[in-house]
């Protein structure tokens, strides 16, 4: 698979493109991007680590070109519809999608045929359910399984990870939340490559070793 980023506005929010052989995905759709970006290939899926403005900005207008359907986990669903009215998230700015949004849970695995991809194509995409920086705040793990690529895998962290800190937790989540939700992050292999919501990418094994929330948890024998 390739694995193209497009880091976009004030907030630097990261969009993911990530091409297969006959097909692609997009991961956070906050960049305006257009045919052109994916060269003609069909976008299977439009999937967002979570509800927040700066990530779905323009979701509604690439499920309009694109005709993918568009993947959150069900608990931010609500933000990204716009009837979540919970008082911190009616103070913050707003990015609305209006439904079917479909629903992921935790363990997910959508496979080219859960998302109707008629061609031969061999991926997964794994939801890794991380809440701690929004409820619904999940990683993707997407593997190509095609053994003739060059990247194998790798985890789209969202707002979760990023390289050297972690996301923010005072916007609806829990520190608490996050911790757990790394200690199952550290369980996957050290030579993935992580692709955060924001900044630049980064190996898992380098967070473990450095990453100062990774180090605590490594502390107190969680990891
Ligand atoms: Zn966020
Ligand atoms: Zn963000």
């Amino acid at each position: 698979m390739k694995i193209h980023v497009f880091p976009y506005g004030p907030l630097q929010a990261n969009s993911y493109l990530i091409s297969f052989a006959n097909c692609a995905v997009l991961v956070d759709p906050c960049v305006s991007l257009d045919e052109s970006d994916w060269g003609g290939l069909r976008i299977a899926g439009i999937f967002c680590t979570h509800g927040h403005f700066d990530h779905i900005s323009e979701g509604e207008r690439l499920r309009r070109i694109t005709s993918a359907p568009i993947y959150a986990h069900r608990l931010d669903c609500p933000m990204i519809e716009g009837i979540d009215e919970r008082p911190f998230i009616m103070k913050m700015p707003r990015a609305v999608i209006s439904p079917p949004i479909l629903r992921l849970e935790d363990k997910d695995i959508l496979s080219p045929k859960t998302l109707g991809v008629a061609e031969k194509a061999d991926f997964q995409i794994e939801v890794l359910h991380t809440p701690g920086h929004s409820d619904g705040s999940v990683c993707f793990l997407i593997r190509d399984t095609d053994p003739d690529t060059s990247e194998h895998a790798a985890l789209f962290s969202g707002d979760t990870l990023f390289a050297g800190t972690v996301g923010r937790t005072d916007l609806g989540g829990s520190m608490t939340q996050m911790i757990a939700s790394l200690g199952k992050i550290a369980l996957l292999p050290d030579d993935l490559p992580v692709y955060p919501g924001h900044g630049p990418s980064t190996i898992l094994g380098q967070e473990k070793r450095t990453n100062p929330y990774f180090t605590a948890l490594s502390g107190n024998d969680i990891i």
